[in-house]
């Protein structure tokens, strides 16, 4: 007989009803209805406010007030007219959250009546203060408000609640010097800054015509579901977001059964109620199943704009979890919730192009589009290599370190995958096999144009953190918990200086009187014999590599985040930010503090949340049983029995490790704040997160050993298998 608490849970989730599935409504009925689309802004506004608006989307700079004013005012008909009465300027700060301050239309006229008002000012920006986001010294709280201001590229939505329905407006927010406080500013920053430089290359490559370049994302979320009868049992899940406690269930994900199974029923009727809202928000999800562990899942729509892609992530995350409530779930986002099983991560899959030349990273059918292709496909190369410890900083966090380098993701050394026929191509670029020729092709690759690569899944290597995947590029080492945004950032900023590298190189070797054909199998093959020992196809997870990287390529391996992060004081890095007018030195160091503080302060959560259940949970239940068995010894003695001892002893001496590693936890907690941020970090890393882990071994084998009566927890097994 389980434990009353655990009992009580498992009765109320088996007596639970299954929510009513609602028949999917016809898409055309629902998609993007809670959108204010260009479409309907066509719709609604004057021409010329109309032609205003897709000027600044395309182009840029500011929105004129008497348009802003237009544009305010067929916005909040739209929303009035559906219910709304408020409305939010969402933005995403340094926590990786959403966040959102709500103003109502109400507008009171003074003579004892009310009109809704919302004026162009009203809609451009906001003030809403958020004096107590974490911003890493940029802003002392007393001397300057954050500013919102409407990210013209990303269109407002109605988000609705059982509280009624809100008009979210998705903004960037800076301090008021102009500093970037969020992810979104230097999102739209990076993205500016690699049009520039693809741009003057498709030029230098003889293109009349080039339309803006923008990055596209798509990106895949994988996400635990619990039964939150079992979730509010554990202080671990709730605070930490993950098990700091609990014993391997006997069966684990070793059948893989669960991977691309059936998906549950609850599950589905779940995932059904997610999608009808992501679609009404206009998002297009489009993939979903199980993942390899049990009660895992994913999900991914298919890839937009980076821009809205990050915004859209944001929302999905913020679906997923609302929803989960109402299944009766709890959706965990963090990437390692069970030790022992596959966490969650988030791939992000990431191309540039335009409306003229395409997807850049799309070979192509002519020699000249493989030129292209090569050209920016090298581009990333480089930049894989000579930023490779920034791509490794970018997706640090303390979630996340569980899962780099552990066997199931992509090892904490940032290589480059690109299939056996691209490398091949590139070897040969590398022996000069490939050559300019006046004559003929513009190379020649044997073939005049590049074979199709495979884009099925069968073919990929899925150890490796950044992997090209026919037309894209899949950096696979980003958390499951984690905005899509600072990946974005790092890829489109490396790609821009890689591009104005090679550009600079063409340059000056066409002016030296190079072809262009000439000049490009140079830098092409200049980039291999910099950055080829990038490339890398094997396994990545083995030992071999690890040494091999680190020994004889020297690549870094930054094994966690107390080591990664500190990548983004050095020199080389702030120069590339800044040269690219990404993020300013003052706004990298705010970055450094904020996610180190971050770090710290996951990690100072988990050893509190710890102590605190093994001092008013896990002890005394452990107390109690060895009094029981103590009791029965005693009783067995006295009536001439021969008992057993051994499991009391065992029992007794665990505890004694327990109560010793609560102690030194506590002592070694203590020490913490001592110094500056690295110096939090790496107590963190080399001493707290190693003594939670000598005491989560005493407390799990208490739990394989105690009474299934007196173990407040629900186990592994309960939480992964029951629904
Ligand atoms: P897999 O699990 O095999 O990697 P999925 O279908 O789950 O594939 O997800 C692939 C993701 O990559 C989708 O979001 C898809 O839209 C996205 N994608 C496809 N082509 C591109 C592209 N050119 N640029 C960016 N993302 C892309
Ligand atoms: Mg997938």
């Amino acid at each position: 007989m389980p434990h009353p608490a655990r009992l009580a849970a498992l009765q109320a989730i088996q007596q639970r009803e299954p929510m009513p599935c609602e028949p999917t409504p016809p898409l055309e009925s629902i998609w993007a209805s809670d959108v204010f689309t260009l479409q309907r802004m066509k719709n609604a506004l004057p021409k010329e406010a109309y032609k205003a608006v897709r000027r600044v989307i395309r182009d840029g700079g500011k929105l004129d007030l008497d348009v802003a004013d237009v544009v305010a005012q067929a916005m909040k008909d739209w929303a009035l007219a559906r219910g709304a009465h408020y409305y939010a300027h969402v933005f995403y700060p340094l926590t990786n959250s959403t966040a959102e301050k709500h103003d109502g239309f109400i507008s009171p006229q003074g003579d004892g009546e009310a009109i809704h008002e919302f004026s162009g000012k009203l809609l451009v920006q906001g003030e809403p203060d958020g004096s107590s986001f974490p911003n890493g010294g940029i802003r002392s709280t007393f001397e300057a408000r954050g500013y919102t201001a409407w990210d013209i590229t990303s269109p407002a939505y109605l988000m609705r609640t059982p509280n009624g329905v809100t008009l979210c407006i998705p903004t960037v927010f800076v301090s008021w010097t102009g500093e970037a406080l969020d992810k979104k500013t230097p999102l739209l920053r990076s993205n500016a800054a690699m049009n520039r430089q693809a741009q003057r290359l498709l030029r230098l490559l003889g293109n009349q015509d080039v339309a803006p370049v923008n990055s596209s994302c798509g990106a895949e979320q994988e996400y635990f579901l619990v039964d939150s009868q079992f979730a509010t049992l554990r202080p671990d899940l709730q605070l930490a977001g993950r098990t700091l406690f609990g014993a391997a269930s006997p069966k684990g994900q070793q059948f893989d059964d669960h991977y691309f199974g059936a998906i549950p029923e609850r599950v589905q009727v779940f995932m059904q109620d997610v999608e009808q809202q992501l679609y009404r928000l206009g998002i297009p999800a489009k993939t979903r199943h199980n993942e390899v562990a049990p009660g895992q899942f994913e999900i991914a729509p298919v890839h937009e704009a980076a821009n809205v892609a990050t915004d859209h992530q944001q929302l999905i995350m913020t679906v997923l979890k609302s929803t989960a409530k109402r299944h009766g779930f709890t959706c965990l986002l963090h990437e390692k919730p069970f030790a022992g099983i596959n966490g969650s991560g988030k791939h992000v899959n990431w191309s540039v192009g335009n409306s003229t030349q395409g997807n850049l990273l799309d070979p192509g059918h002519t020699p000249h589009d493989n030129l292209q292709f090569l050209l920016f496909c090298a581009a990333v190369i480089r930049g894989v290599h000579r930023y490779g410890a920034l791509l490794r900083a970018v997706v640090a966090t303390a979630g996340n370190d569980h899962r780099l380098g552990a066997n199931e993701a992509p090892p904490a050394i940032i290589s480059v995958y690109l299939g056996q026929q691209l490398e091949q191509v590139f070897q040969q670029i590398q022996r000069g096999e490939v050559t300019a020729s006046s004559s003929g092709g513009l190379m020649q690759l044997g073939v005049d144009t590049l074979p199709e690569f495979p884009k099925d899944a069968g073919d990929r290597n899925r150890t490796s953190p950044f992997a090209f995947t026919g037309n894209r590029f899949e950096f696979r080492a980003v958390g499951s918990g984690q905005s899509v945004a600072g990946p974005l950032v790092a890829m489109n900023t490396v790609l821009a200086d890689s591009l104005e590298w090679i550009s600079d190189r063409l340059e000056s070797e066409m002016a030296a009187g190079q072809t262009l054909e000439q000049a490009s199998a140079g830098v092409l093959k200049q980039v291999v014999d910099l950055h080829g020992v990038a490339i890398f196809g094997g396994d990545g997870y083995s030992d071999a590599w690890h040494r091999e990287a680190t020994e004889q390529r020297g690549l870094e391996n930054l094994k966690n985040t107390a080591e990664a992060l500190p990548v983004l004081r050095r020199d080389d890095v702030r120069d590339l930010f800044q040269r690219q007018g990404v993020i300013n030195p003052v706004e990298l160091e705010s970055r450094y503090e904020v996610y180190g503080e971050q770090y710290v302060l996951a990690i100072e959560v988990e050893a509190r949340v710890a102590l605190s259940m093994v001092r008013t949970q896990i002890s005394p239940a452990v107390q109690k049983q060895i009094s029981c068995m103590a009791r029965s010894l005693q009783q067995q003695l006295s009536l001439d029995l021969q008992p057993d001892r051994r499991n009391l002893q065992r029992m007794a001496a665990l505890q004694k490790r327990m109560d010793e590693q609560t102690d030194a936890l506590e002592g070694e907690l203590q020490q913490l704040h001592h110094g500056d941020t690295a110096a939090s970090m790496n107590h963190c890393a080399a001493v707290i997160l190693p003594r939670l882990l000598q005491l989560r071994e005493a407390v799990d084998s208490l739990e394989s050993l105690s009474d299934d009566d007196r173990w407040p927890l629900p186990s592994y097994r309960e939480m992964l298998f029951m629904r």
